[in-house]
């Protein structure tokens, strides 16, 4: 048998739930397991990554998804998750497969200790020959603490599981070079360099949270860590089959150059910003050259609450993102570290370390293929006064 690959396959609410009635499409849901158990029987393991639950559980609440709001749609998703696992389970049995579900956060996925975990709990599935089915516990996350869509989160999973390959089912062919209603819109079947392509799409289809942007954000995010991603129109009889023996057209995203550290994959690759530093415009520039970590004189201000290891963010003073790494201290600790330059560490809080806030072994300077991230508006900004 060939090598055992690893494949994550994300499933969109639009092709799950009939976007009129909100009810599962029983069809597609028994040509897609049909297809995954035969991947399975081949020796893969397979994670599914499916959305829905919100969609299939807004007629419970008596919400349209145009009118429901983040509350109408936490509650929708604790209704409409066990509709999507029975249906999953039932058809599921019917081709002898067995299935769990596994429900995460974004916390979950960017906490190293609380993603090792998910990544082992996989691993003895896979051991089992279960699929997990992952969905993004919608119920129980804040506003700003979602991740919102499962492209990206589907992005983690394949990085999780050091995947082969990532396919994403949604409701178009793939990527086009403009909006695909335009007649001149030319039809991309390969691509090098995701980040080329990240300001031409957007869009977002009426019932998921996600579009072709997102897509894309989670192709460049796999990209980054080796992982190659297809987009493909999931609305066909047997979607991952006619994929994989190429009966039609699809978006691959290949893996280009070599695959980076397991740590810079970790800092490339985030759902949501635990803290933000800004440093002095030199400072940045410095960090750009390389070899240069932060250092407590560097912080001119500190935003969010985090702890030791956790990944922080570090903007210049015009905002821009320029570079992420793992923080040695906590938010508390860097304040009175950067407000007492003068003081040895030790003095300030109380036991002995080395004194850079985030060491340069730790740092990854942002470049074309990472996608920064803004600091978020709502959290407070202290500035260090010294
Ligand atoms: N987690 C949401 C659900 O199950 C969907 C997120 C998305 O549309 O990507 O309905």
């Amino acid at each position: 048998m060939p090598r055992k690959k690893k494949i994550v396959v994300k499933i969109g609410s639009s092709l799950l739930a009939n976007s009129e009635k909100l009810t599962l499409r029983y069809a597609f849901m028994n040509g897609l397991i049909s297809d995954l158990a035969q991947l399975q029987r081949e020796g893969h393991d397979i994670v599914l990554t499916s959305s829905g639950s919100v969609a299939l559980g807004l007629n419970m609440i008596g919400k349209r998804p145009e009118d429901a709001g983040l509350l109408d749609k936490q509650a929708a998703a604790a209704c409409g998750q066990p509709l999507l696992m029975n249906a999953y389970r039932q058809i599921a049995s019917e081709h002898n497969m067995d299935v769990a579900q596994m429900l995460v956060t974004a916390e979950d996925m960017e906490e190293r200790r609380r993603f090792l975990n998910i990544k082992n709990t996989m691993m003895r599935l896979f051991e089992n020959d279960i699929m997990p089915i992952i969905n993004e516990n919608d119920s129980v996350a804040t506003r700003d603490l979602r991740v919102g869509d499962n492209d990206r989160l589907s992005a983690k999973v394949a990085q999780m599981v050091e995947a082969d390959m990532l396919v994403i089912l949604t409701s178009v062919e793939g990527l086009f070079d403009r909006d695909p209603s335009d007649p001149d819109a030319k039809f991309i079947a390969e691509v090098e360099d995701v980040s080329a392509h990240l300001e031409s799409t957007t869009g977002i289809s009426a019932l998921g949270s996600g579009g072709m942007l997102t897509k894309m954000q989670a192709a460049n995010m796999a990209q980054n860590a080796g992982v190659e991603t297809i987009i493909a129109d999931g609305i066909i009889e047997r979607p991952i089959s006619s994929l994989l023996n190429r009966e039609r057209r699809y978006t691959r995203c290949l893996v280009t150059g070599e695959t980076a550290s397991p740590l810079k994959i970790w800092l490339s690759n985030r759902l949501q910003v635990a803290g933000t530093l800004v440093v002095s415009n030199d400072v940045a520039a410095a960090v750009r050259g390389g070899d240069h970590g932060i250092s407590r004189e560097n912080v001119l201000s500190i935003q969010g609450d985090f702890v030791k290891g956790d990944v922080l963010h570090v903007y210049d003073e015009t905002g821009t993102e320029v570079a992420r790494g793992l923080s040695n201290f906590s938010s508390d600790e860097t304040m009175l570290l950067a407000r007492h330059v003068d003081m040895p560490v030790e003095d300030v809080i109380g036991y002995k370390t080395k004194s850079d806030v985030i060491g340069a072994e730790n740092i990854l300077v942002l470049e074309e293929n990472h996608i920064p991230i803004d600091a978020p508006e709502d959290r407070q900004k202290v500035v260090v006064h010294r």
